[in-house]
């Protein structure tokens, strides 16, 4: 039996403990967040509640197994509330990174930091009420652009067109670089939002591109056989807020007004080139601006160099020797040294960033795990502090951890509050009201139903 330890418990944290604890082996977990679940919990659409109540449930029995300990509320990395040296202080025979996919891809755009732009994942982890996101101020206007064409835009133009308690937004618009057959969100995603599509606006933008699309041989007649089966539908008028599309065009400058808010977004207007079996956006040298007062980019994410594994680019270094080995893409890689880093892996999003949906995040996580464990059949077994005497070790900094036990309080406490509110489900927003309703639920007297 060896000691392993697991960064970050999202799907593919979870997942990867499961299946190392299951083979005999202690797995100590540290999270960032207080509660498990990663994006399952903080970013799967807040309405998904028979999803997100079937994952909860899943990842409370693997958080439940004997052999498994937690620790939320702690991020690890440089700068973080505990460094990876302290990390490595501990002695597990094996470190697992699942932290996901924390960094943001720059769009390098002049005005970028106006007021009124947000990365998607920043954005989804607010209304998705994750601490600190969940307080800091997201307003959104009355034109609101999306960049990006797949699921993660959807949701975000779902959440702005139907949930949205502020219901500022009048008009979503979905900006994406290519054209009407490259869209990659998936139907039933699309459905959501299929009432508020502005037909009249989007059979006026499929004739603005025509041309260009039926230059590289797309028919755009058979639109509503791929990608927008909507159009097959009679058109009715759109519900409001309506959504609407701007193909073909990259983000170039956004131009802030007086008050420092995005007011107007410069795009470059693209045409297709053939690329391989689909196509890529080649930049023309013809540039429109629009009026936004919102922009909200979901381009994909990248890894947080600030975690503090070897890191180029947007991503962790893996090995580069995957030709002979099947598992290379796990192990983490120090180019300095030119060798792998001993008994340190990555899987999940943070082996590969926005990678897929939560089975994808469990295959890749128990993959890697089964590679894990056949690296702990090779070492021989290290002293690993406890985690009776890791908690004591980081408490002594003043940090307050929430442990297996704590987790289950809070669950106790949020679900009794739900059913005072008559909600499907309920949870608190901000990480000190969790502490708080975990300390009073651990000194309450017992009751008779316990
Ligand atoms: C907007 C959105 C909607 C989605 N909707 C769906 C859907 O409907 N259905 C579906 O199947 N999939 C959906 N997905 C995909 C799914 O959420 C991912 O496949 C999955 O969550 C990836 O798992 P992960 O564990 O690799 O990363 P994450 O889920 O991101 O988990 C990372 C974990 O690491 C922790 N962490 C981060 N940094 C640190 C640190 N420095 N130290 C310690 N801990 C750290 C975090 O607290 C978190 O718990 C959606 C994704 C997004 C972004």
């Amino acid at each position: 039996m060896k000691v392993v330890f697991v960064v970050g418990a999202g799907p593919a944290g979870l997942y990867a403990a499961q299946k190392i604890a299951r083979a005999g082996h202690e797995v100590v977990i540290f999270n960032r967040d207080i509660k498990p679940g990663g994006l399952a919990e903080y970013g799967i659409y807040p309405t998904k509640e028979k999803m997100k109540g079937g994952l909860r449930k899943q990842f409370a029995k693997i958080l439940a197994l004997p052999q498994v300990s937690y620790f939320g509320h702690l991020p690890v990395g440089e700068g973080y509330a505990l460094h990876l040296n302290e990390l490595r202080e501990f002695n597990p025979a094996a470190l697992v990174f699942s932290v996901g996919a924390q960094g943001t891809k720059e769009l390098g755009l002049p005005g970028e930091h106006s007021k009124g732009v947000y990365s998607a994942k920043d954005f989804v982890f607010f209304y998705n009420q994750l601490p600190p996101f969940s307080s800091q101020d997201f307003s959104t206007g009355k034109r609101v652009a999306i960049v990006g064409m797949g699921n993660v835009a959807i949701d975000i133009a779902h959440w702005l067109l139907v949930d949205d308690p502020h219901h500022s937004a009048e008009e979503v618009t979905i900006v994406a670089r290519r054209g009407p057959f490259e869209a990659k969100f998936d139907e039933k995603e699309f459905d959501y939002v299929a009432a508020h599509l502005d037909r009249r606006a989007f059979d006026e933008e499929l004739r603005r591109v025509k041309e260009k699309v039926t230059a590289v041989g797309q028919d755009i007649t058979k639109l509503s056989e791929t990608t927008f089966p909507i159009l097959a539908k009679p058109a009715v008028d759109a519900k409001k807020p309506v959504l609407k599309f701007r193909f073909m065009c990259s983000a170039k400058e956004i131009i802030p007004g007086p008050s420092g808010r995005i007011e107007k977004l410069v795009v470059t207007e693209n045409i297709l080139v053939p690329k391989g079996e689909t196509t890529a956006a080649k930049a023309t040298d013809q540039t429109t601006t629009l009026d936004f007062d919102t922009m909200i980019f979901a381009i994909g994410d990248a890894a947080d160099p600030k975690v503090g594994l070897p890191f180029s680019k947007d991503s962790y270094i893996t090995n580069p020797d995957v030709a002979t080995n099947e598992y290379a893409a796990y192990e983490v890689f120090d180019p300095a040294a030119g060798k792998v880093v001993p008994g340190t892996f990555v899987v999940g999003w943070a082996r590969k960033a926005s990678e897929g949906l939560v089975g994808v995040a469990r295959f890749d996580a128990e993959k890697g795990a089964g590679h894990v464990l056949e690296y702990l059949e090779r070492v021989s077994e290290p002293k690993t502090a406890t985690p009776a005497e890791i908690a004591r070790r980081i408490e002594r900094t003043g940090r307050q951890l929430v442990d297996k036990a704590g987790i289950d309080l809070l669950g106790r406490v949020e679900a009794a509050e739900a059913q005072k509110r008559g909600l499907p489900s309920f949870k608190f927003a901000d990480d000190e009201k969790m502490l708080a309703a975990i300390a009073q639920e651990r000194t309450a007297p017992v009751s008779a139903d316990d």
